[in-house]
């Protein structure tokens, strides 16, 4: 068992203050952090800290894959860490986007190989084979659009905005209130030319300013992101997008799980991210980046999306939260003890054979594995091999950890 150094990345929306508090280091920064990576992603590793210096969790795979991720996890996944695990911090909104399943992502990979398109340029899609589902735990309020909303929901939205450019589009939705509509709906505005987009969103702005100045409640905060996003994107078909999908706000220990085709947003807050270990992100809008509109609508699931929120289950007397998706790459569960329980040793078998990796956000543990023990605190991570596992946890303050296995 190893600490394990995070890989920052920085990104224009995330934050100059959140990940370097969460790991305790001198705020503001230089650049805003977006993201904290613990993963054995080639793009950005995370580091292993050994007796000899740091070391990447890559590498280590790489020369004791056996011992690394254990016989199980070798014979369904290969010799890669099949999730990857993410402090999540944005201050402005990401781009909106979906990823593909498992059956679109060979597809597309192999497409995109045909066509000559080099993994790493800007407008390829497909950077691998795998899907991406992905959980986002809150770790403060933490705030998102994801899914497409219950259609006649929409329409009482867009009525409310009072926009007369909007008629036409709610006439279309009215007529067809289910899944066709909203694709419909959502294929015009994402097709629409740039000087029609021009004249509508900023229609769609001043109906929102109308709205959150009436002091109307049941949309306020579906009328504040548009103005958001329309400051950040004006004459961007996000602006008009968000208006189809939910609009969640997620308490601390609260969480969604995006499967393929869930259209989304994350606007703001911070998070624990799990993902399959994947770079395929089909972008709708809402960003700088290469935006492919074709092979967007091909992955969406225009379904309005009533319940993505996960219910935790309470396991081992509340020792243990599972978060349970149906990700066969990840596994996601809290433990934590409160302040009656300090000074117990707790007892943590993980569901099955496999790596670990866990990552203190509360408090602080001693993490003791079969030959050795580390203490992580608030912010700090630490692998834990399949030869290292299973694990025993002492604390002498209460404390929350993530630990992330592969799922069953
Ligand atoms: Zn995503």
């Amino acid at each position: 068992m190893h600490l394990l150094k995070g890989a920052v990345r920085t990104y224009a929306w995330g934050s100059r203050t959140a990940i370097a508090e969460f790991v305790g280091a001198p705020s503001p920064t230089a650049h805003p952090e977006a993201e904290l990576w613990f993963g054995a992603h080639p793009g950005d590793p995370a580091y292993l800290e050994t007796d000899d210096g740091e070391r990447s969790l890559l590498d280590a795979l790489r020369a004791d894959p056996e011992g690394e991720l254990g016989p199980a996890v070798r014979a369904r996944f290969g010799d890669t860490l099949p999730f990857l695990v993410k402090v999540l911090a944005a201050d402005e909104p990401l781009s909106l986007q979906a990823h593909p399943s498992m059956e679109q992502a060979v597809e597309g990979f192999s497409r995109e190989d045909r066509m000559g398109i080099p993994v790493s340029a800007p407008n390829r899609n497909y950077r691998d084979r795998s899907h991406k589902p992905e959980i986002i735990v809150a770790l403060s309020q933490f705030e998102a659009l994801a899914g497409f909303r219950n259609a006649a929901r929409s329409v009482e939205l867009m009525q409310a905005l009072g926009v007369a450019d909007l008629d036409p589009f709610i006439n279309l939705l009215q007529g067809q209130r289910d899944e066709d509509g909203l694709r419909a709906l959502f294929t015009t505005w994402i097709t629409f030319p740039q000087p029609d987009l021009d004249v509508l969103v900023p229609a769609v702005i001043d109906g929102a300013i109308n709205y959150v100045r009436s002091g109307a409640k049941e949309f306020a905060r579906e009328a504040k992101t548009v103005l958001e996003l329309g400051e950040r994107y004006p004459g961007d078909a996000g602006v008009l997008a968000s208006m189809l999908l939910n609009r969640l706000s997620l308490a601390p220990g609260e969480a969604l799980y995006l499967p393929a085709g869930n259209l989304h947003a994350y606007l703001h807050g911070i998070g624990v991210e799990v993902m399959a270990n994947s770079d395929n992100v089909l972008r709708g809008g809402l960003t700088p980046k290469h935006v492919d509109v074709p092979e967007l609508l091909r992955v969406l699931d225009f379904t309005p999306a009533e319940d993505i929120f996960v219910t935790p289950e309470s396991h081992r007397d509340g020792a243990e939260i599972i978060y349970p998706t149906p990700a066969p790459e990840f596994s996601v569960s809290v433990l934590g003890i409160g302040s009656d329980q300090v000074g117990h040793e707790i007892d943590t078998p993980a569901r099955h054979d496999g790596p670990q990796i866990l990552l203190c956000t509360e408090g602080a543990a001693t993490v003791r594995a079969k030959t050795d023990s580390v203490v992580l605190k608030k912010g700090a991570a630490a692998w834990v091999s399949a030869d290292d596992g299973p694990i025993r946890l002492v604390a002498d303050e209460p404390f929350r950890m993530f630990r992330v296995t592969v799922g069953i």
